[in-house]
Parts: structure tokens; sequence; C-alpha cells
């Protein structure tokens, strides 16, 4: 795909989100900055708006992920209550905006990651995909933008397409890791339907990319300490971003120079720290032996 043919899919996201905001709410307008971002609200038909609560925008991709429908789609759930995973989110954001002057938790932490550098897999001008320190998957990426955008009618027409084209890298830096389709799910995350001023003024789009493999042929499994005690990671965040990174910098200099996707078979990932490196064949009993010779040196993630 191309990023204008992603930009499709988020104009899409954009109007029906548009489309399902209570008549209240003050994004039922423009865009932030007065842009137009698509087509005009239609008539949904005898819906009441004002019972809608939430739009879950999300993508399962792969069968390992539980995809039965081969051909590439997206999901949109409309619900009359909100989900108990943005409500956590969208709590602490505004408890942090509360106890911080009214800065926001997200804008302070893309400001952090920009700062260190070590977690950023991929960045444009307004969003930033990094591989957030409390990930719980090996590959998890955050990409929020870098400005407090409420939902997706905050987005202008040029940002629309930043986005469009910062979810397009996302994937193909996940196909180039392992030289495969990379499975994962994907969610994104704004302002409710309904929301009051407060959750209006708290709320930060960003979009969730969880995908389940560690290596090509080793999916990652939720085990007894990590179901009822707390979540595990084989590699750190910071190594997770550096492979990350690497298989980026692969497309650019494949993209620079005109050729097909070529990646050595020597993918050379590092599990641990900066120095260490390992061969990436597709060979799960190989990959088990390297991983579990090293992974008593692996740390847990904070
Ligand atoms: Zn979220």
């Amino acid at each position: 795909m191309t990023a204008r043919e992603v930009l499709d899919i988020v104009e899409a996201w954009t109007r029906v989100y548009a489309m399902h905001l209570s008549p209240t709410s003050p994004m039922r307008t423009k865009g932030a900055r007065g842009e137009n971002h698509g087509p005009s609200f239609q008539d949904v038909g005898p819906l009441d708006m004002t019972s809608l609560r939430y739009m879950q925008v999300f993508d399962n991709n792969g069968e390992i992920v539980g995809c039965s429908n081969a051909h590439p789609h997206g999901q949109i759930w409309i619900t009359s209550s909100m989900p108990d995973g943005p409500a956590l989110e969208l709590a602490q954001m505004s408890k942090y905006r509360k106890g911080h002057c009214g800065r926001h938790l997200l804008t302070d932490y893309a400001r952090l990651e920009m700062d260190r550098r070590e977690r950023v897999v991929w960045q444009n001008d307004a969003f930033l995909a990094v591989c957030p320190w409390w990930a719980v998957w090996p590959y998890d990426i955050l990409l929020l933008p870098k400005r407090q955008v409420r939902g997706l009618v905050d987005l202008t027409e040029t940002e629309r397409f930043q986005f469009a084209e910062a979810i397009l890298q996302v994937t193909r830096i996940y196909d180039n890791l392992f030289e495969m389709t990379f499975p994962y799910i994907s969610a994104l995350h704004q302002a409710p339907l309904n929301a009051t001023q407060e959750e209006l003024d708290s709320s930060h789009l960003h979009m969730h990319f969880s995908p389940p493999l560690l290596l090509p042929a080793i999916k990652k499994f939720f085990g007894g300490y990590e179901l009822y005690a707390e979540p595990t990671r084989e590699i750190t965040p910071e190594v997770a971003a550096s492979n990350l990174r690497r298989a980026g910098n692969q497309l650019s200099d494949v993209s620079s120079n005109g050729k097909a996707a070529e990646v050595s078979s020597q993918g050379g990932l590092v599990l641990e720290g900066s120095q260490e490196s390992i061969s990436c064949r597709r060979d799960g009993s190989s990959w088990w032996r390297r991983l579990t010779g090293i992974s008593r040196r692996l740390r847990v993630a904070a």
C-alpha cells in the first residue's frame, strides 16, 4: 500500500468518528485548526447519538492473533459504555494533567522519548513511534502525535497524511524485521464520543501495535507469573527499538536504491544490550537455544 491509500482508511475512521460524536460534543464542528476533515456529517438514522460512549478502532492482523478473514480489513466497534482499557488510560491522563499544571501525560512522554531517543523507532514532523518502557509484547509500539490531539477530527489535513505515513512505516518495519508478514493487533484510542469537558481536555489520540512474535517461529506466551503477578519481557524496549530501527534503516536503503525489498538473512538482531548480536535464521529450535542460552541475563522490564 501507499501512504495515500492508508490515508483513505484514516479518513474513513475520521468520518465514522465524526458521524457518531454526541450532538453536544465541541468536536462536532471542524478540525481543531478550522480545517475540513472530509465529507460532512451524515444522518446515521434513528440512533440516539447521546447514548454512544466509545468508538474502538482495531485490527487483528494474522491468523496467529485470531484473524479469521484472510483479506485485509479492520474493525470498528461502537459501544454505549466505556471499555475498561481506554477508561483506565483516560483516568490516568486526567490525574496527570491535574497534578502537572495542565500539561498532558502523553505530550510530556513524547518529549521525554524524543530527548532520550533510545526507544524511538521512527518519527515524522507530527508523529512519534516508540517502544514504550511499559511494553508487554516483545515489539510493542506506541504511535502518538507530538502535540495533544483529542481525537481524529482534531488532525489537520497534513497531519492525517502524516498519520497515514506513520502507520504504513510502522507496519513496513514490522514486515522487514523477520522478513515475513508480521502479525499484530493494533488499536486506536481517542476521546469518548460523548466526552465531558474534563475528558476532552485529558484525551490524547494514540495507536497501539501489539505483535505476539518474539522471534520468527516463537510467540510470546503469558505464563503463570505474567498472568498472576506482573508482565515480564524477554527483550528490553530499548533493544526492541534498536532492532526495529535497524529494520527501518534497511527499508530506507532499499527505498533509496529503488530495489525490491532485500534483507540479509544475517538479520543481526540483538537480544541483550548493544554488543551481542545473533544471526536471524528461520529455525525455531535454533532460535530457542540461542534465546534460552542467554535468557538468564535478560532483565525484567520495569
Ligand atoms: Zn491507549
